[in-house]
């Protein structure tokens, strides 16, 4: 079914909608239907504890009963009457035990399994979004619902189940209550969400915000979702107050009720102690199940925002779909890249257009580089081409296809191969970052291509070799270590096409020449897209295209732009004047 929606672009304000998203129930149900067994067992015994709940009181009834007609005799064997009905509550207190336990173990098993369950659905939904998901949405805010509001469904899940099944059975009517005022924590939830992200993205981004003395309007933002969400708990808490309130006085005037009545009719003899004495224990028990249905009412609100927010981006399908589609066989594919009237403007920013029918083709075998001043759109040029985004309008072609039209998996995985100027490691083994590129690579395939990348020196120089782990609780590795690890990264999949982002823009001259050393070797035989930084590293590029406005305006080899002595060329004494300095 992935092929269906290739061309359906979803408007992203679909995706950034503001609004409380859904609780589905359907949803739900596909996860708790693997674990209904355990969940019905979980239920019987629950049922069972309760009704045990309810004859507990009849017991200790008949207790009283014997104690009070001894008090009133004064004969009788004591001890021989009293032990019946005794062991008797004893036994019902031991299986009460039992049961609970049972089907809380049930349905703590039950819980966890569903949200690890959920975890795990919407942690491959979140990376199957498109990059413009990502950039619409605060990372913070995703990883709070992979952990905060799963949790929160958790607990919430197993509270209600269990203390639900209990209250329920001795009163029922109150659940129609819990429904009422729910819209306002739904939104409750919504804003504490939204005041966490603000704070996430400050912090995350603590230079950005100090460097641009921002502080203060951080602060200001944060301060105002705060506040909102302080006022809408307040209001909330108010309601749950006069909630309880209420049902307090209404329980302590039954009470009062019961012994006054039952009072009157003990003295004419028409009911005897022990019954006024169940009366009162099964009231008191009623009492305090409605007490934790007050607590249960905010816990089912709560677990079913949290469940919404889960379930939003379970059933959310990128607009760029990750399967489906054709793909060239290795032997066929040239490599031919051919951008045709390409206008483009990022979904977060509808109104600036970044490409303005740009046309550009890269043929197959040949090294192009981009140039031109930063913010011109090199970067977008290669984002488009690996389908991060989709163009506005025009066609971007492979040997003549339309990429639209091709697997992007394959697309992504087997035919480009990208280089970013600040290269992420992921924290495991050097081996294991290499094999990121092919999962189903050989320790000698990754052996190779760090050697093609210039990397198996420095790699076998330390004491574990390719075992070594990197990342932040690993060594730490270079500028150009790993760079040069994320080259072997990029060429272990043998790509046809390989696209260097500023790939040596960050780095000393020393690294600087291992690094190009790497990257020549890396990009013979194949089609090459550099978007340039220093122009000093692509003079030798078969053509070097120099962008502006969002389209081309030069292009031709150095040693004819220099000629030219148009744009290509100031930027050349640009950069010797600003060396010489
Ligand atoms: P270059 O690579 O030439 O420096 P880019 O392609 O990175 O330029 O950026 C071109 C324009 O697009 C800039 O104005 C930049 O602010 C904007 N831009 C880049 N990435 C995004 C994004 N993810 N969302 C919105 N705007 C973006």
């Amino acid at each position: 079914h992935c092929q269906e929606d290739v061309n359906n672009n979803t408007p992203l304000e679909v995706v950034a909608k503001d609004s409380a998203p859904e609780f589905k129930w359907h949803i739900l149900w596909e996860f708790v239907k693997p674990q209904l067994f355990a969940l019905i067992c979980a239920v019987v015994l629950a049922f069972g504890a309760a009704i045990l709940n309810i004859q507990i009181p009849l017991m200790l009834g008949d207790l009283v009963n014997v104690v009070a007609r001894f008090l009133r005799d004064n004969t009788g064997n004591y001890v021989g009457e009293i032990t019946a009905p005794a062991l008797k509550l004893l036994g019902l207190y031991g299986i009460q035990g039992l049961l609970t336990s049972g089907y809380i173990i049930l349905l703590s098993r039950v819980g966890e399994r569903v949200a690890a369950d959920m975890r795990k659905t919407l942690f491959a939904s979140l990376l199957r979004q498109d990059v413009a998901f990502f950039d619409a949405n605060k990372t913070g805010q995703l990883v709070n619902r992979l952990t905060a509001d799963i949790q929160e469904f958790k607990s919430s899940f197993k509270l209600v189940i269990s203390q639900g099944l209990r209250s329920a059975t001795q009163t029922i009517g109150c659940f129609v209550s819990l429904y009422i005022i729910s819209p306002q924590t739904h939104r409750l939830d919504e804003q504490v969400a939204k005041a966490t992200g603000v704070a996430d993205e400050a912090l995350g981004n603590v230079r950005t915000v100090k460097a641009f003395a921002m502080e203060e309007r951080e602060l200001q933002l944060y301060a105002y979702e705060v506040d909102k969400s302080c006022e809408m708990n307040e209001n909330l808490g108010t309601g749950i107050a006069v909630f309880q309130g209420l049902s307090n006085v209404a329980l302590n005037c039954i009470v009062l009720g019961t012994i006054f009545a039952g009072g009157t009719l003990i003295s004419n003899s028409e009911l005897s102690p022990g019954d006024l004495m169940s009366f009162l224990v099964a009231s008191q028990t009623v009492q305090r199940s409605l007490a934790s249905i007050s607590i249960l009412f905010g816990q089912v609100v709560r677990g079913i925002s949290s469940g919404a927010r889960v379930f939003e981006y379970l059933s959310l399908q990128p607009s760029i779909p990750l399967c489906g589609g054709g793909r060239i066989p290795h032997h066929s594919l040239m490599g031919r890249v051919d951008f045709m009237n390409i206008s483009f403007s990022y979904p977060t920013r509808p109104g600036h257009e970044v490409l303005n029918k740009f046309n550009l083709t890269l043929p197959p075998c040949k090294t192009i580089a981009i140039v031109g001043e930063s913010g011109g759109g090199k970067s977008t040029v290669a984002a488009l081409l690996e389908r991060f985004y989709d163009p506005s309008s025009g066609v971007i072609m492979l040997d003549g296809l339309d990429i639209r039209t091709l697997d992007l998996s394959w697309l992504r995985g087997q035919v480009i191969g990208f280089i970013n100027q600040e290269p992420v490691l992921f924290g495991s083994s050097i081996m294991e970052n290499i094999r990121f590129g092919k999962p189903e690579a050989t320790d000698a395939e990754v052996i190779e291509a760090s050697k093609q990348a210039n990397a198996y020196g420095f790699v076998t120089s330390f004491p574990d070799g390719f075992n070594t782990l990197v990342g932040e609780r690993g060594v730490t590795l270079s500028g150009g270590q790993k760079q040069r690890i994320a080259i072997a990264r990029a060429l272990i999949k043998n790509p046809s096409i390989l696209i260097l982002d500023e790939a040596t823009s960050a780095l000393d001259a020393e690294s600087e020449r291992v690094v190009q050393e790497a990257l020549d070797r890396a990009t013979r035989g194949r089609t090459v897209l550099i978007i340039a930084h220093r122009l000093s590293t692509i003079q030798r590029a078969d053509l070097i295209c120099v962008m502006s406005n969002g389209r081309i305006v030069e292009a031709g080899t150095h040693l004819e732009l220099l000629s030219k002595g148009g744009i290509y060329a100031d930027l050349i004494r640009r950069q010797r004047a600003e060396e010489k300095k």
